[in-house]
């Protein structure tokens, strides 16, 4: 990644529309459903993501969400994303998500991916995947994670994904307190833990985890910063202020519609580079890239 040529770093994008694969049938409902609660419309592919990115000199995270297991649902392939993240090093890099249901089977693709070189971090949702995180079931995947020295983002908080849905589309939203993260960060310290999102109706928990565990971050990502709860900012201004990574959950909320909006949310000025590009440097290890180039 040409980190000096970006104005900022957006650690929380979507692959949505594979330029590979037919859409699955199966995650029709859901979708319409998510378009209605966060209005958007038609989702844009990989290669328009990245179009719009390079565009505003933004850099992206980009990952897939696997939630085969528990919806049924086909994922846009890892192997995708990671193809993008190889042909566009210059702005974009590849999470991979992997089911943790998915057991020995789901390690070994972990493995072979990592061995690729090519992606930097993992990325969960336990709503969506329907676990807790703080399952042991997990653990081998964290084990090899950790190993790797790479970060692993989960959702947290509320979810768009089944919102107004018949039973909310069998989806549980106990799974995404972020308290259950603090296991997570005890049992595997040096693994860096990225909770996604504001995580309303917990962020108390959220604050707090990440005040505790030092090898945690929160990525503002899915809400515009005008709704942030007062406590989000007032911990980002202050002691957390290292912590705080920008993200829009494109294509839910574009970087420009995030960006402008954080400008009048209430973060002192001195932390704005901080939240927008230095602490992804950080957390997402672009320093060893730095190093390497040198
Ligand atoms: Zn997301």
């Amino acid at each position: 990644m040409n980190i000096d040529d970006l104005i900022a770093i957006d650690v929380h994008t979507h692959a949505e529309v594979s330029c590979r694969d037919e859409p699955d049938a199966a995650w029709g409902p859901f979708e319409q459903a998510a378009s209605t609660y966060f209005k958007t419309d038609k989702l844009p592919t990989i290669g328009e993501t990245i179009a719009r990115y390079r565009e505003q000199r933004i850099g992206l995270v980009m990952f897939t969400v696997d939630s085969e297991f528990q919806m049924g649902v086909r994922r846009v392939s890892n192997d995708e994303v990671i193809d993008a993240a190889r042909d566009n090093a210059d702005i974009m890099l590849a999470f991979a998500s992997i089911d943790p249901h998915k057991g020995a089977m789901g390690v070994r693709e972990a493995r072979r991916l990592i061995e690729q070189g090519v992606i930097r971090g993992f990325k969960f949702h336990p709503t969506c995947q329907g676990f807790f995180p703080n399952d042991r079931m997990a653990y081998p995947l964290y084990e090899l994670i950790a190993g790797h020295k790479l970060p692993a983002t989960f959702h947290s908080g509320h979810s768009g994904i089944g919102s107004g849905m018949r039973g909310g589309g069998g989806l549980r939203l106990k799974y995404s307190n972020p308290m259950h993260l603090d296991d997570v960060a005890a049992d595997f310290p040096d693994m860096t833990i990225i909770i996604a999102h504001p995580s309303w109706p917990w962020q108390d928990e959220a604050l707090s985890v990440c005040l505790h565990k030092p090898n945690v971050y929160i990525d503002l990502s899915g809400w515009s910063p005008k709704y942030f709860p007062p406590q989000l900012v007032r911990y980002a201004n202050g002691p957390l202020k290292q912590r705080m990574l920008f993200g829009s959950d494109y294509p839910l909320i574009t970087p420009e519609r995030w960006l402008s909006d954080f400008k009048d949310a209430g973060f002192k000025p001195e932390v704005h580079d901080l939240i927008l590009k230095r602490n992804a440097i950080t957390a997402l290890q672009l320093d060893r890239q730095l190093d390497r180039r040198d």
